[in-house]
């Protein structure tokens, strides 16, 4: 009883599991993401819901998914890695799985999972950061998830933090994501390895000289498996995160930030460079109180269940 399906739909994977009322997974599933197709994510949505809810008397179902969504949550209104312009989705999956559906941000679904189960238990002051394809950002404050006045808070991975830089998804130049993320960390590797500089041996290794195939994915393996040059890329990613930490701190003074996602796979290798960074930028330093910084407990899970137990709560209150 009070079983619940959570779906994260990230920018390459979606993740789903069969989740119970204490926020475990009882059975779980992955698919890649289908490109540029919403309909094709629909069903993949579909197939998922199938396959899981065989044998489990499923209530609900929530989707976390990245993208930005309508306060109202039955649109996303547009998403920088995914296909989805202005689409009514919970309508959509709603007829096609005769079930309440909760739709909502892939982050803000993976800081609710940490509030409630995970790192983040017990603070009134929360800022997750999930780190994959982008950035994605949530703010859970006295026990609610904050999201703005038009459902489209805690995009923090798209404050320009270098002019002029790298062009985003989104369609600026110089977004943190850029620097910080999953993506970013592929893409430093692949430039240092087309350099073909000595140091870069190991990665070109792993992909047997396939620069192209180089991912953050391969770099955080290499980084763990003690690779000093994937240690160096992991650890400037953490520089850009730490600092990026100490902006949002200025702004919204959280009393714990936790870090989830794909990359904190690279654990402390990230964390560590993340926290001297974040302490050599915090403004009034010294003089203030700081906030801490811990690696997600539930690591990748975290979206799935995060959006499973939203649509527990929220179907609850509307039948
Ligand atoms: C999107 C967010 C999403 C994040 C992580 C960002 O590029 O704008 O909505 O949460 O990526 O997937
Ligand atoms: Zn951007």
């Amino acid at each position: 009883k009070g079983l619940a399906i959570g779906i994260d739909i990230g920018g390459t994977k979606v993740a789903a599991g069969v989740v119970d009322a204490d926020g475990r997974i009882l059975s779980q599933a992955k698919r890649s993401t289908p490109g540029n197709d919403p309909r094709a994510v629909e069903q993949v949505i579909v197939e998922l819901v199938e396959e899981l809810g065989r044998g489990h008397r499923i209530w609900s179902v929530g989707i976390g998914a990245a993208g930005w969504m309508d306060l109202d949550g039955g649109t996303v209104l547009f998403s920088p890695h995914l296909a989805w312009r202005n689409e009514p989705l919970r309508e959509n999956l709603q007829r096609l799985l005769c079930r309440p559906v909760l739709l909502t941000n892939d982050a803000d679904a993976a800081a609710w999972a940490e509030w409630r189960f995970g790192a983040g238990q017990g603070q009134n002051r929360l800022v997750c950061i999930t780190l994959g394809t982008g950035i994605g950002g949530a703010m859970v404050m006295d026990g609610r998830i904050e999201r703005g006045r038009f459902g489209v808070a805690g995009e923090f991975g798209h404050q320009i933090i270098m002019p002029g830089g790298h062009r985003c998804e989104c369609g600026n130049r110089g977004c943190w994501e850029q620097y910080a993320s999953g993506n970013a960390l592929g893409r430093e590797a692949r430039e240092l390895a087309a350099a073909n500089s000595p140091v870069a041996q190991e990665l070109l290794k792993a992909v047997d000289g396939k620069v192209g195939d180089i991912t953050g994915v391969i770099v955080t393996e290499l980084a763990k498996a003690g690779d000093p040059t994937s240690r160096e890329l992991i650890e400037d990613v953490g520089e850009w995160l730490g600092l990026g930490l100490a902006n949002l701190a200025a702004a919204l003074d959280p009393g714990k930030f936790v870090i989830g996602g794909g990359l904190c796979d690279a654990g402390e290798l990230l964390a560590a460079p993340a926290r001297k960074a974040f302490a050599r930028n915090l403004t009034g330093r010294g003089f203030r109180p700081a906030a801490d910084i811990a690696l997600a407990a539930l690591g990748p899970h975290a979206g799935l269940i995060g959006a499973a137990d939203l649509s527990r709560v929220s179907s609850r209150m509307h039948t």
